[in-house]
């Protein structure tokens, strides 16, 4: 079978199945089974696949036709510039949360300070944490997060990224985060928290409600549980003049949810910013001197 006939037959039952980016998925799948670029395919259209090959991408497409991420199915997905190993153990790292990434990076008063400390906060495949530690060489980066399976993922990232001398992982529920940090010296906060209020949970698309961990989805009854956990704990965590940046939902008003709460416990500087498809997806603000 030729490498475009199959593509063709995956993409159409794909379709059948009301699947989104039909063509996109199988030539993700295929680029994973041939160890190319996905710009690659389009060149290798006439390319004959041996049996096992065929067999191997029949596997991938029956997973991801019964709706499993394509990104589970390959087992890694591209996060900013890194390669990161990714399963059911943690959520897959969506485009918005390489912009989070952004906006610490390109924050002028975090870039001032030497080697600053930056935690990143229900830490998942490491996709955060890791990229700002690659990305920012100076900065000393820890990653949290409540689910065990999601930190072994973690650190399986930060070993085969070299990154593990950069980056400390531990549980937040097994650890108390004020034995670890002492108190005023976090510079940085950044979190893509589960955000989706717990009656919406049933309403996303299968392919992430089946199959992505409901624990880094569900953040409540309104959603903002986990952010109002971390707001709680950074005031006393962060420096004075520490920043936070939170990735929220684009319903719901949490942008402005979170900003009023911020405000209360006595951030400034507060900025809900847009992602690229124009959704109020980030919440940032520095922590203004106490009294
Ligand atoms: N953006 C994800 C979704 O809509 C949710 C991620 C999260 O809760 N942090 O599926």
């Amino acid at each position: 079978m030729k490498l475009g006939e199959i593509l063709q037959a995956s993409t159409d039952y794909f379709e059948k199945r009301n699947l989104e980016s039909p063509r996109l998925s199988a030539e993700i799948l295929a680029a994973r089974l041939l160890n190319c670029k996905r710009a690659e395919i389009p060149l290798k259209l006439d390319m004959l696949l041996s049996e096992k090959l065929v067999n191997a991408m029949r596997r991938g497409v029956m997973r991801v036709g019964k709706g499993e991420p394509v990104q589970y199915v390959i087992g890694q997905w591209d996060f900013r510039n890194l390669t990161l190993k990714i399963d059911r153990r943690c959520l897959v790292p969506r485009p918005e949360t390489e912009e989070l990434v952004q906006l610490l990076l390109d924050c002028k008063p975090l870039r001032a300070i030497e080697s600053p400390l930056i935690l990143d906060f229900g830490t998942g495949s490491g996709c955060i944490a890791l990229s700002v530690a690659s990305e920012f060489p100076d900065a000393r980066v820890a990653g949290v997060d409540v689910c065990n399976d999601a930190l072994s993922l973690a650190r399986e990232n930060a070993q085969s990224l070299n990154l593990n001398d950069k980056v400390t992982l531990f549980n937040s529920v097994e650890v108390d985060l004020a034995d670890i940090f002492e108190g005023g010296t976090l510079h940085a906060i950044i979190s893509n928290p589960p955000y989706i209020p717990t009656a919406a949970c049933d309403n996303l698309s299968p392919t992430v409600r089946d199959f992505e961990p409901r624990h880094a989805l569900d953040g409540g009854t309104d959603g903002l549980d986990v952010i109002r956990y971390i707001l709680d704990e950074s005031v006393m965590l962060l420096a004075s003049g520490g920043v936070v940046f939170f990735e929220v939902s684009a319903e719901d008003n949490q942008a402005s949810d979170v900003s009023r709460y911020m405000s209360e416990l006595g951030f400034d500087k507060i900025n809900v910013l847009k992602d690229s498809s124009g959704a109020e997806r980030f919440v940032t603000g520095f922590l203004a001197d106490g009294v």
